[in-house]
């Protein structure tokens, strides 16, 4: 039986509609065509589910845009935000503010290694910004690495940090960012056959790529710990450690970006925390919160931070640290350490997605291949296992997406709301998602996949 939530769903298709007419009047969208777009007006949500004005529900295995770790409107974290309303909604950064404090306090105590410095963002974006403004001022270098496979946020060096197609109408040219290709097995860039050689030869093309570019002209590399929108691809052993070596022998600051591979998202505090690797700054949005309030960060380690030790960090942004947001933060982190998350999240990965994804794959010719962990998944759909043909050629829009269109309204019609791009589709619900409810969304998918099959 499915857990309902203790809210149901109340129709009301006369606001629904009147949210709708309003929203297509004055809204303007992110990343969309605004005439071509039919945005779903939602009533409500709780937990893993949130339903419309007509009193469909949905599960959620988008978790929003991969931030709602926590699930929607978790008690806890709706009464700290009110709680902190009350006591002090807003106050300026320069400030030492009690929910600030706990939170970066709470944050450097789960970042790895010596990340004991926070700097508090409105986002990831953001946190990007002041990531690679940190790495430049300590190195005194201009250059930034960072991979084709990635997204990094969609601010104005953010955007030239991300390596696919979201950058293309925003890069210049000129800011001073270089991508390389991070390994990839399945789609490898270096013809590869084996993990180990995927590994080696991925080392091998960032240390040439950084002796020519000028390793005293780069000031950082920066990679998403496991790269999320661009496919959830889950680094070979062994190459987060040589970037990490690499970084050090030529002086070059490690960012690694874990807006959404953070908090708890791959059942572990950070997923660097998998790969027993140390960055010089991580970036950190999403979970932390869950959303709730918009707030990002850095986490700084001992030696960049020394460099603004005595002369000042020239950034800063008007809501950093802002109270309602670090104090849902400090709710967030103690519900996920109270209520065991990190753990569940582990296991719900090991024990039921990841197996039941598997067991999906071998019946259904669409699946090229199955990766991930935790609360973190993908499915690489292909019209051709043997070629690894994409369903949807890369980038696809329009008529050329129409099969991954068509996979998603029959996970809809099935109830599941699934995270789509381009060929793939993301398992990545809520982090507390319970096993039944995991396994409702699992069946849903499976019987969705049909749609796919049908272009093999
Ligand atoms: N970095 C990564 C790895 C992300 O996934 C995202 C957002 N999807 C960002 C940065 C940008 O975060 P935001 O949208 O909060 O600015």
């Amino acid at each position: 039986t499915t857990p309902q939530p203790a809210q149901s769903p109340q129709p009301d298709p006369q606001l629904g509609a009147a949210v709708k007419a309003a929203d297509r009047a004055h809204v303007f969208h992110s990343w969309s065509a605004q005439e071509l777009i039919d945005p779903l007006p939602v009533a409500g949500a709780e937990g893993s589910y949130f339903w419309d004005f007509e009193g469909n529900r949905y599960l959620d295995f988008t978790s929003g845009l991969v931030f709602t770790n926590i699930g929607y409107q978790h008690p806890k974290v709706v009464a700290a935000i009110q709680e902190q309303a009350g006591k002090l909604a807003t106050f300026a950064p320069a400030f030492a503010i009690e929910a600030r404090s706990e939170a970066a306090r709470l944050i450097a105590e789960r970042t790895p290694g010596d990340l004991d410095k926070i700097f508090f963002t409105n986002g990831g974006a953001d946190a990007v910004e002041h990531a690679v403004r940190m790495a430049r001022v300590h190195t005194g270098r201009p250059k930034i690495l960072s991979a084709y496979r990635s997204y990094h946020g969609g601010t104005a060096t953010a955007i030239n940090v991300t390596g696919d197609p979201r950058r293309w109408a925003s890069d210049t040219g000129t800011a001073g960012v270089t991508h390389f290709w991070a390994p990839f097995l399945y789609r490898s860039p270096f013809h590869s056959d084996s993990e180990a050689q995927e590994c080696a030869r991925a080392l091998q093309h960032l240390e040439d790529t950084i002796v020519f570019e000028g390793a005293s002209t780069v000031a950082a590399i920066v990679l998403e710990t496991i790269p999320g929108t661009a496919g959830i691809m889950v680094p070979p052993p062994g190459y987060l450690a040589g970037v990490r070596e690499i970084c050090d022998r030529y002086g070059i600051v490690f960012v690694l970006d874990e807006v959404m591979a953070g908090f708890g998202r791959t059942g572990a505090w950070f997923a660097a925390d998998h790969f027993d690797v140390v960055p010089d700054l991580l970036t950190f949005a999403k979970g932390v919160n869950s959303g709730y309030v918009p707030l990002g960060g850095v986490a700084i380690s001992g030696a960049v931070a020394e460099t603004f030790a005595k002369k000042p960090y020239p950034g800063g942004l008007t809501y950093s640290g802002h109270p309602l947001a670090c104090g849902a933060a400090v709710a967030t982190i103690n519900a996920m350490e109270e209520e065991g998350m990190i753990e569940h999240t582990a296991r719900i990965g090991a024990d039921v997605i990841g197996p039941a994804l598997h067991e999906m794959a071998a019946r259904h010719p669409s699946v090229g291949e199955v990766r991930g962990l935790g609360a973190f998944w993908a499915l690489e759909l292909v019209r051709d296992r043997e070629t690894r043909e994409p369903l949807v050629p890369y980038n696809a829009s329009g008529a050329a997406a129409a099969p991954m269109g068509a996979f998603a309204a029959a996970a809809k019609k099935n109830g599941v709301w699934p995270f789509v791009n381009m060929n793939r589709t993301h398992v990545v619900p809520a982090c507390n998602i319970s096993e039944a409810e995991a396994k409702e969304g699992l069946a849903a998918l499976d019987d969705a996949l049909t749609t796919a099959d049908e272009h093999t």
